[in-house]
């Protein structure tokens, strides 16, 4: 993030520093949603002023995952402000800014004003905003890089070379939009049986980090498949809140991500 370009914007008199990370997978159901929640919290425990925007306009998860679901950004003018969410996460979403279940209705201008919105709002000191991409390369995306222009990217895939071809598709998309990529993330890789303890691979095993060497790009680090992961998402309290070892799987990450 050294090299990125930045955001200089002035709070309360003072000059913060800001800048956007934006995380993207190549297809859905990979986990990004659950790995941006829990990267938030893992640099939010780590000292850094961190915010969510949560620019997944078909399914927006952030809500439930940081647990502000009922939650309505005041508007100051036209100038939305974040609520807060888990961990004292400001934050906000398409889900904050439509009735529940609505958001798949959304069409391309309407979309694009309403983020507009949410990264025009008041972040007030945030030092870094982590960006929930919705999946996939569509035009969707490749409007929102260019509008938006993320000073990095981060790229979650799980182990399977299905996953891994859309992945590097995803990476292609950032480098036409001169987005600088941090990394790709390996998540749902290594499964630990609760009850018996034995470790499979359900989707294989270290296929991102190999892809990462083949792509020349950073391999940031492995989530591993966990029930844990599962439950603490759909209660909003993300796991890296804890000290298990899948919260410090993403502390490591997240600390190689704000070097
Ligand atoms: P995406 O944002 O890529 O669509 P989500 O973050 O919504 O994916 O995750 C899809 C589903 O997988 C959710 O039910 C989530 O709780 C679950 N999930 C994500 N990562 C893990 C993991 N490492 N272990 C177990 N379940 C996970």
């Amino acid at each position: 993030l050294a090299n990125g370009k930045t955001i200089a914007v002035a709070f309360m008199g003072e000059r913060v520093t800001r800048r956007i990370v934006a995380i993207g997978s190549g297809k859905g159901g990979v986990g990004k949603s659950t790995v941006t929640a829990n990267l938030a919290v893992a640099l939010k425990r780590a000292g850094v002023k961190v915010g969510v925007i949560d620019a997944d306009i078909y399914g927006p998860s952030q809500p439930i995952l940081l647990k502000s679901e009922d939650m309505k950004p005041e508007a100051e003018g036209e100038t939305l402000q974040p609520v807060i969410g888990a961990a004292d996460i400001p934050m906000l979403s398409m889900g904050h800014l439509v009735n529940k279940g609505r958001a798949l209705a959304w069409r391309g201008p309407m979309a694009g004003r309403a983020l507009a919105q949410l990264f025009e709002a008041n972040w007030g000191d945030a030092e870094l905003l982590l960006v929930d991409l919705p999946p996939g390369t569509g035009d969707v995306q490749i409007t929102m890089l260019q509008k938006f222009r993320p000073d990095g990217a981060v790229i979650v895939s799980t182990p399977q070379d299905l996953a891994l071809a859309d992945a590097a598709r995803a990476g292609s998309l950032f480098d036409q939009g001169e987005v600088p990529i941090l990394g790709l993330i390996e998540n749902m890789a290594g499964y630990v049986c609760p009850h018996c303890g034995e470790a499979s691979d359900p989707f294989g095993s270290g296929g991102v980090e190999r892809a990462a060497g083949r792509l020349d790009l950073p391999f940031l680090g492995r989530i591993p498949l966990s029930l844990a992961i599962r439950e603490s998402s759909d209660a909003g309290t993300p796991i890296a809140l804890g000290d298990t070892p899948e919260g410090a799987a993403y502390r490591a990450i997240a600390d190689r991500i704000s070097e």
